[in-house]
């Protein structure tokens, strides 16, 4: 039995055009399953598709805002509709708004939320009675540092992220009855479009991150592959409920 193997099962992954969701779908792309990302950006959709597909991969882009359940619906339904069923849902599609508590509108916490974590629970939503279809099912959720520790700039993602690890734990239990499993990642710092904006913020951060890692550098999407493949293959079908650390030791560092 080849606990790795992934070829006739179909991964949605949300924000898959780009940074730790490309990543993740490389990962997974590489055990044979075929991959429909989606996000609004369509020109990075088409560099995505090509790395996928120079893989060897099948894979299309299906154009979703998720913060919208009825896009969340219409991915699930779509994906299902190309590819006859939907096997693993990476929960990837994030953004972040860094301002003091007293400075985050009350719009930004709302576009914080629906982006991190609403989204993550209408696509699960969307994609359950599809996995209980198939007999099974891996979900994946992104989490962060920021679900484990505090920092001034973080109310509204930190919220965000707490409430990924939360909502994971419930549907696991929820949902261990169909063989679905459902686990958490935490992304330590890596370097993406999102952390542009967070170096551009925090001047130091680029060298207090090296500082603290003991990995003595910042991650990158290739270093979330192994962790997708891992929890959306049958290695890891007595795993659920867990929120897990990729992070270079960040976590567990002084
Ligand atoms: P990117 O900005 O590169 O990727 C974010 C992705 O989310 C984009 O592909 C974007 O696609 C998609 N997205 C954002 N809003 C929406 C929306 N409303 N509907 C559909 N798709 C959306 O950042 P990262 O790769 O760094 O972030 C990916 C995830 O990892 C996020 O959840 C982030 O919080 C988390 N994370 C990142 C860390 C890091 O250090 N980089 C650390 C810990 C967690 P499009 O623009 O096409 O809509």
């Amino acid at each position: 039995m080849n606990l790795f193997d992934l070829k006739g099962k179909v991964a949605v992954v949300t924000g898959g055009n780009g940074g730790i969701g490309l990543g993740m779908a490389q990962g997974i792309a590489s055990l044979g399953a075929s991959i429909v990302i989606a996000g609004r950006n369509e020109a990075k959709a088409a560099e995505a598709l090509k790395t996928l597909r120079d893989m060897g991969a099948e894979a299309s882009f299906i154009v979703a805002d998720v913060t919208h359940k009825a896009e969340c619906v219409a991915l699930i339904a779509a994906a299902a509709a190309k590819y006859g069923r939907v096997d693993i849902l990476v929960n990837n599609a994030g953004t972040s708004v860094r301002k003091a508590p007293e400075d985050i509108t009350e719009e930004e916490w709302h576009h914080v939320l629906d982006t991190n974590l609403t989204s993550a629970f209408l696509c699960s939503q969307a994609a359950y009675p599809e996995m209980v279809k198939a007999g099974g099912g891996k979900m994946i959720n992104i989490g962060s540092m920021m679900s484990l520790f505090g920092a001034p700039f973080s109310a509204a993602y930190g919220s965000s992220k707490g409430g990924i690890v939360q909502m994971t734990r419930a549907m696991a239990t929820a949902w261990a009855k169909d063989n679905i499993q459902v686990n958490a990642v935490l992304p330590g710092w890596i370097d993406t479009d999102l952390t542009v904006g967070a170096r551009a913020y925090v001047p130091t951060l680029q060298n207090s991150v090296e500082k603290r890692t003991p990995s003595g550098r910042w991650g990158t999407p290739h270093d979330m592959a192994g962790v997708a493949a891992f929890l959306a293959s049958a290695a890891s079908d007595f795993v659920t409920g867990t929120a897990i650390p990729v992070d270079g030791g960040f976590s567990i560092s002084m």
